[in-house]
């Protein structure tokens, strides 16, 4: 990959400039870790450290440790006792020089170095800055860069296989052999554009064979991007009932022993009671309506408004019923309030059921499925579970022998290109002149590029990378 001539960044992040972080999150812990990256990386840490054994920090080579300390001013007051790591340029995270100072894992000592090196001139990095370099110098493409967000944000173990399989270049390689392919193709029609007496079009069965070959590629990717975009992004399963039928109990049992990771972000306000949870790789949240406050009229308590909410952006709803009761008018009436979502009728309680498993009436909304529980007990989740990860995926889940497409920003990318691809079909089969093919073929890899980022503007990626820590 080449360098990427983006240096003066709209945003201010210029490539010049030495950036600084504290890489490592607030609060205390083992080590805190500023990190430099950066021309002036070395030069500045020199300055302010004292290595144990002399020797000069700029004439490092890469991939070595220093004990020592970090000092302030030329009366050598302490700061704080250190090691200080040094990876040369292109061998390091960002492709520059990078220089991590591991301190003692204080608020104070982490952030008195960081002074110290904004005050040798050091800029003060912004989200995902080092990442960002990376990408800039072409060490990763974006998709690999948005990977590395992923990896931190992982909640569940097959949401992080995934992410690392993007970091490793898995989703890359197909991209790119998908825009060496195209490349392929626009050059045996630019061949016969430019040199029309010499070189004979290319012929149209052929021309249509390779694009449609194509095109089936990058269709099948985006048919796994909606599992790929669940195991990333998640899900959100109510659960609704009258009150008593157990709502809180089967709550309790899916969320089990593996619950899903998960980070608060800071603004986001939760009004409902929720859990995360993890039901087979996928992270849930599990939103708990029996927290509202219940009323005796189940459609009223619906009107709720939060719990109304709840339902709106539920990709599942669990209605739960006593089993030993059996459903009546009510729920059946709630069904019919939420029955535009997926949803599962769970009978509960059925270990208080000896006869016949009682069986929901027409009123049950078309693509419901049954399941029969006892939370006390604890039998009939496993299942429970299944069910919902299968009516969400839609079917078996291979995330380890498979690429998947886990951001909607690379999904419209890929549509965007399988629509290109279209419209060349059309103009091969229409026998329209070939200029016009090119043109389609263009924007096919246009469209590609916006996947690892060799199209793509400084405004996309300041979206991209705000979402990122400082320090990463
Ligand atoms: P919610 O009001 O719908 O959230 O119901 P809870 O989860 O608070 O449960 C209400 C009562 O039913 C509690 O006393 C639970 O112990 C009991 N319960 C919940 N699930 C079961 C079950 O599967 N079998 C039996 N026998 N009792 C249950």
């Amino acid at each position: 990959m080449g360098k990427r001539d983006m240096s003066k960044g709209a945003a201010g992040y210029g490539l010049a400039d030495t950036i600084a972080a504290i890489s490592t999150p607030p609060g205390e812990g083992g080590i805190g870790i500023v990190r430099l990256s950066g021309p002036e990386a070395l030069a500045i840490a020199s300055r302010i450290f004292v290595p144990r054994r002399p020797r000069d920090l700029r004439q490092s080579p890469g991939f070595r440790m220093y004990l020592g300390m970090i000092v302030d001013g030329a009366g050598g007051r302490p700061v704080d006792e250190v090691l200080v790591s040094v990876m040369r340029a292109p061998r390091s995270y960002t492709g520059e020089d990078v220089v991590e100072i591991n301190c003692h894992g204080g608020m104070v000592p982490v952030r008195r170095t960081l002074e110290l090196v904004l005050r040798e001139g050091a800029r003060l990095a912004g989200p995902g800055e080092f990442t960002r370099r990376a990408f800039l110098h072409g060490r990763i493409d974006l998709a690999q860069a948005e990977a590395v967000l992923d990896v931190i944000r992982a909640r569940t173990r097959a949401g992080l296989e995934l992410a690392v399989r993007q970091i490793e270049g898995k989703l890359s390689r197909r991209i790119q052999e998908a825009e060496q392919e195209l490349i392929g193709i626009m050059a045996s029609l630019e061949a016969s554009i430019d040199f029309p007496l010499e070189v004979d079009e290319p012929e149209g069965g052929e021309l249509l064979r390779r694009l449609a070959d194509l095109r089936a590629q990058l269709e099948e990717l985006i048919r796994g991007s909606s599992q790929g975009r669940i195991l990333r992004e998640g899900i959100k399963v109510a659960i609704v009932g009258r009150p008593n039928v157990g709502k809180s109990s089967l709550l309790n049992g899916l969320l089990g022993e593996e619950r899903a990771i998960v980070t608060e972000v800071p603004g986001t306000t939760r009004d409902l009671i929720s859990e995360a949870a993890n039901i087979r790789g996928i992270p849930v949240e599990l939103v708990d309506t029996a927290g509202i406050r219940e009323t005796a009229d189940l459609v009223e308590q619906l009107g709720v408004e939060r719990s109304r909410q709840a339902l709106a952006q539920a990709d599942v709803v669990l209605l739960v019923v006593d089993g030993s009761q059996g459903a009546d008018g009510a729920d059946a009436q709630l069904a019919a309030a939420v029955g535009d979502r997926p949803g599962i009728l769970v009978y509960n309680k059925m270990d208080l059921v000896g006869g016949d498993k009682p069986e929901a009436g027409d009123w049950l909304p078309s693509g419901w499925r049954q399941v029969y529980t006892s939370a006390k007990e604890g039998w009939g989740l496993e299942e429970l579970r299944a069910m919902i990860a299968e009516m969400v995926l839609g079917g078996e889940v291979s995330p380890g022998t498979e690429v998947l497409v886990t951001r909607a920003r690379h999904q419209a990318a890929l549509e965007k290109a399988v629509r290109a691809l279209e419209q060349g079909e059309e103009t091969v089969q229409a026998k329209l002149p070939l200029d016009l093919l090119a043109v389609d073929l263009r924007a096919a890899r246009e469209a590609l590029g916006e996947i690892t980022g060799s199209t793509v503007d400084e405004e996309v990626l300041d979206r991209i990378f705000q979402d990122f820590c400082v320090g990463k």
